[in-house]
């Protein structure tokens, strides 16, 4: 089924883009980025798909694919995206499978960008260490000696563990998700909260105010790192982590919220804090998908 001459490729679905490219040699080369349109369903992305890759490729040696939301990798289903809200129980490894016509595996985007940095050695090979994406939500993975844990399939959804008891009604079903207190909504909802400018929904723009000393800005950043604060204590009693490394769309902000995290974190436990910044490329999803596509046929 494998292909010896052809490539590794690797797919990034986002909920704006999504990222295609295919390994050369160690290195990544990204082809293209195809808007991503939630509500035209996945079927036309795929044969966008379909075209971008058998314009270079006619038999790609494997395929990994990366979506930002709840996966079940062992059957190849992506449960349910926050962001994809036609995709429900969608079939995609099956449906690259008979499109291509080689070794297909597909995982939660948090995973493949994990499977990247463990590879580039940003994350380290020994120990355990968690991964956690800020950005429109909160992705999470658990590694234990280079290898992600994945539990009976879902180890490291963090965004779901609860904070807030009877706090605001997430759209996994529950509420007082962490991802409803320490994701972009929220920090946008904190901004807004202080009475400031509610046409202002964009995280950068908060972030630009903050970093000329805007007050309301500057507070919206506070309780955002506070809530960050809480969900890396509870992480920390329950898993004792030799590292924490943030990455995600907010990451860029880390030094707007990071020391009001740490005081919270202090506050609430007694352990080290041990938390950095990774810093990331945009395809750095899909070239993880890549390397966990070809990891299939090695
Ligand atoms: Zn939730």
């Amino acid at each position: 089924m494998s292909n010896p001459s052809g490539k590794h490729w690797g797919i990034d679905i986002g909920g704006t883009t999504t990222i295609l490219g295919y390994l050369v040699i160690d290195a990544f080369k990204t082809i293209s980025t195809i808007q991503t349109i939630p509500s035209e369903g996945p079927e036309k992305l795929l044969t966008r798909i379909r075209r971008t890759i058998s314009n270079i490729d006619d038999s790609p040696r494997s395929i990994g694919a990366g979506i930002a939301g709840l996966v079940d990798r062992k059957n190849g289903i992506l449960i349910r995206s926050p962001n994809l809200i036609n995709w429900v129980r969608f079939p995609l490894q099956e449906k690259l499978i008979n499109m291509f016509r080689c070794p297909v595996v597909i995982d939660n985007d948090c995973n493949t960008f994990a499977i990247r940095a463990i590879d580039s050695g940003e994350i380290p090979s020994d120990g355990l260490s968690l991964l956690i994406t800020l950005g429109t939500g909160i992705g999470g993975t658990i590694i234990h000696n280079g290898t992600i844990l994945y539990g009976t399939g879902h180890a490291g959804e963090f965004g779901h563990m609860t904070v807030n008891v009877s706090g605001e009604s997430c759209p996994c079903g529950s509420r007082g998700c962490w991802e409803r207190y320490a994701a972009a909504e929220a920090l946008v909802r904190y901004f807004k909260l202080t009475g400031s400018d509610s046409k202002n929904t964009d995280p950068r723009k908060i972030a630009q105010l903050a970093k000329t000393g805007n007050e309301n800005a500057l507070k919206a950043f506070e309780e955002f790192g506070e809530w960050v604060g809480v969900g890396l204590a509870n992480l920390s009693h329950c898993l004792s982590p030799s590292g924490i490394y943030l990455a995600g769309g907010l990451v860029n902000t880390f030094s707007l919220f990071i020391e009001h995290a740490r005081r919270e974190f202090n506050r609430r436990c007694p352990y080290e804090w041990n938390v950095s910044a990774l810093s990331s490329c945009s395809d750095a999803g899909a070239e993880g998908a890549a390397i966990m596509g070809r990891a299939l046929s090695q």
